[in-house]
């Protein structure tokens, strides 16, 4: 068969694609230019080919396939691979059609080239399977949907979300999986972010099939292609249940801790360091503590640094040496009103990974009331340290039972044992007393009595002499009673001892010596009232006569007269003596009495001075009387009384020169009658005016000069003193006595 080609062939060889004509059997009748260059053969060389020449074994039964296909349609495409002269493959695409030219079947073949598809389906599919492979990777539900909310990739975890292989989903849509509204929100989500062209995140709650409530966490985000036209949308939805819980715990953990620090009396905060030193938070309690606010602490980080007391800053910085590790330290800051305040810090660090503190959390507390207690109670302790060690009676602690140990001992027991204080601690107390017996005669004491068991016993010194110890002891327990140790004080009461007994022995020794004395005074009283008896006896008879004889011869002046006179003045002289040493007689033995009676003070006393008026008359000697008047009256012994005047008297005007002046003054002071007697005489020393009282006492100078025995002023202090009364002397030398007594108006 020839068929003239030549009209159309141009126009073939103008196709870029390869044209190849073969009759029923292969045979190619023609082919174009493209269909020699592309496989290296010559046309002549091809047209000596059969079809099945050009395809690789593997392809040669698809085109046997599709030649039945061919005849059976007229028409068929397949794809195939063709072996170049040189051995290569080109993948190709092959359109078929019968036609008939002249009265012969032909088939007329279009060959496309396309190397460069299969090149990028290759591609495709490993950016698929890669793809696939990220997918399932996420441990998130992941998928990527088309323009129309197809699946177009989804991975291993939303297919076993939903219970299905991944293939089952690729193609469907959010409805073929979920309940219908919920599907449709997918699908609204999936359009806003196509409309938008912006990510969209989704927290919403969904029950699990086990019906529990899970939060999850969608991300929605529109796939641009290189247009930048959005073609489809992926999604990666995350379980957040256990963070959305967490979360929660954070919120509520944060409320509750802003609610603490708030009211906390406590001052709380937080500091950062990385990247910069911030004050993040500081609780309102910065200002009741520092006085400074919230706001001048977080604007200055230094401030806590700067307000130290300059002695404390080291503390500080040990503080940073050891990187905040939360041990707690004290120091004083100064208050914003200039105040210093004890505070304590303890900080808890946070370390970033490199192990920098990347933040602290600290808690400050105001602990000057506690210092002060602390420093005034170190203080009472260091006070009563030192006043137990220097106290000079020893003081003890020891362990309870008869051999127990000795836990305390102050410097007094050391002196006192002769021990050391080491020795001592070392020591069984047992060994400290004379006898093993002794301590336990200690010990059944203080179970008698546990709060104070007084208990004299000997210990024994280091170098063994004995003492004797006044010991006082306390049994000290625990609030269960039981008995923890014992505490005490010992005195050394040897030198008391041997005192007491030198004392007894005097007290002996001077009582004897006071009844021998007692005695001789009683005897001497006796003699003295005997021998004044005895000499009284006489003198009366001679007093009367003479009283007599004077009164005859008071008209016959002259030497007879005079004599008289003398003997009288004498006799009664005598008389006076001899009353005085009787009354000082009476007083040693105890016979003393005083025989009272009211009188009317006024007239009585004047007429005791009236009685003595002759006799300072006789030495032309005057007397002032200043007697108060409405004197109420007195209860004494008035005969008494009147020789304790008299006897100031007759002092007062032989003590005074001739012609000198007395005065007498008498007035009630608050009950008592006080009667003063003052003369212009020779006055007495004060060392004097204290013993002129005292019985036989004479001033020396007085002795030679003026008679008397020295027992007027005596037995005056008697008789005033058992009035209940007092009596004393005023004087200076050479510048007149006042003698002065008082006596109660009413016994
Ligand atoms: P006498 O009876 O010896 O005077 P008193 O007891 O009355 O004894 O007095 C004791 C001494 O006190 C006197 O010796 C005298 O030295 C002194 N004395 C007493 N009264 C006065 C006085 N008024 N002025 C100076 N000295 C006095």
């Amino acid at each position: 068969m020839n068929i003239d080609f030549t009209i159309c062939e141009q126009m073939l060889n103008a196709i870029p694609y390869s044209v190849f004509l073969s009759n029923l059997e292969g045979r190619f009748l023609y082919v174009n230019d493209v269909a020699c260059k592309t496989r290296g053969y010559t046309r002549s060389e091809l047209l000596q080919m059969h079809i099945f020449d050009l395809d690789v074994p593997e392809f040669s039964l698809v085109n046997k396939n599709s030649l039945e296909i061919l005849l059976e349609k007229g028409e068929t495409n397949f794809e195939s691979v063709h072996t170049r002269k040189d051995k290569s493959k080109i993948p190709v695409e092959v359109h078929s059609r019968l036609i008939t030219l002249g009265d012969q079947k032909c088939v007329i073949s279009t060959i496309r080239d396309i190397t460069v598809r299969k090149q990028n389906e290759a591609r495709l599919n490993e950016l698929q399977i890669q793809q696939q492979a990220i997918l399932n990777n996420i441990p998130d539900m992941a998928w990527i949907k088309d323009k129309k909310h197809r699946f177009i990739a989804v991975n291993k975890a939303l297919a076993a979300s939903s219970g299905v292989e991944i293939g089952d989903m690729l193609g469907k849509t959010d409805l073929d999986y979920y309940p219908k509204d919920l599907a449709e929100q997918y699908v609204s989500d999936d359009l806003e972010v196509i409309r938008s062209g912006v990510n969209k995140t989704i927290v919403e709650r969904f029950f699990d099939s086990s019906g529990t409530m899970r939060w999850i966490e969608t991300i929605k985000t529109p796939i641009y292609d290189e247009k930048n036209k959005i073609i489809g949308t992926t999604g990666i939805a995350r379980d957040i249940t256990q963070r959305k819980q967490i979360e929660e715990k954070l919120v509520e953990s944060e409320k509750n801790f802003r609610l603490m620090a708030e009211n906390a009396r406590d001052m709380i905060y937080r500091i950062r360091f990385i990247p910069g030193e911030e004050v993040e938070y500081v609780s309102p309690a910065v200002r009741s503590i520092t006085g400074y606010s919230i706001e001048e602490f977080t604007n200055d980080p230094g401030l806590g640094y700067k307000i130290i007391h300059p002695e404390d800053k080291p503390v500080w910085k040990e503080m940073l040496k050891h990187k905040y590790d939360n041990i707690p330290v004290s120091f004083r800051w100064k208050r914003k009103d200039g105040k210093y305040i004890w505070v304590e810090l303890i900080n808890v660090p946070f370390r970033d990974k490199n192990g920098s503190v990347a933040y602290i959390e600290g808690i400050c507390r105001d602990i000057s009331e506690r210092k002060h207690v602390d420093d005034a109670l170190k203080e009472e302790e260091e006070k009563y340290r030192s006043l137990v060690q220097n106290i000079k009676i020893a003081v003890f602690r020891t362990i309870p039972g008869s051999t127990g140990k000795i836990l305390e001992a102050n410097k007094a027991l050391e002196e006192m044992s002769g021990y050391s204080r080491e020795e001592l601690m070392n020591l069984e107390v047992v060994n400290l007393y004379a006898s093993p017996e002794e301590r336990e005669t200690f010990i059944r004491e203080l179970a008698l009595n546990p709060e104070k068991a007084v208990i004299t016993s000997h210990l024994k010194k280091k170098d063994g002499t004995l003492i004797d110890a006044h010991m006082v002891a306390k049994a000290v327990k625990d609030v269960n009673g039981r008995l923890l140790y014992i505490d005490g004080t010992i005195e050394d009461i040897t030198e008391r001892n041997l005192l007491q007994k030198q004392l007894t022995y005097l007290y002996e020794t001077e009582k004897k010596h006071r009844e021998e004395l007692q005695e001789e005074a009683r005897v001497r009283g006796m003699f003295i009232d005997i021998l004044a008896h005895e000499l009284r006896t006489p003198l009366t008879p001679i007093l009367i006569s003479t009283g007599i004889l004077k009164d005859l011869q008071s008209d016959k002046p002259g030497v007879q007269g005079k004599l008289t006179n003398n003997v009288y003045n004498s006799a009664k002289v005598l008389s006076r003596r001899l009353e005085e040493l009787l009354e000082i007689a009476r007083y040693s033995r105890g016979t003393f009495r005083l025989e009272k009676r009211s009188v009317e003070t006024g007239k009585y006393l004047k007429d005791v001075i009236l009685r003595f008026k002759p006799a300072l008359d006789e030495r032309g000697q005057s007397i002032h009387v200043e007697i108060v008047e409405d004197l109420n009256p007195a209860e004494i012994d008035p005969s008494r009384l009147e020789q304790v005047i008299i006897n100031l008297l007759s002092n007062a005007s032989k003590f005074s020169p001739q012609n000198g002046h007395i005065s007498f003054k008498a007035r009630v002071q608050c009950d008592y009658l006080r009667v003063e007697i003052s003369d212009e005489g020779i006055g007495i020393s004060p060392e004097e005016g204290q013993r002129i009282f005292q019985p036989y006492h004479r001033i020396e100078q007085d002795r030679l000069k003026f008679p008397g025995l020295g027992l007027g002023l005596a037995v005056a202090k008697q008789i005033i003193e058992a009035h209940g009364g007092k009596i004393w002397v005023e004087s200076e030398l050479d510048n007149g006595s006042t003698f002065l007594f008082i006596v109660p108006l009413k016994s």
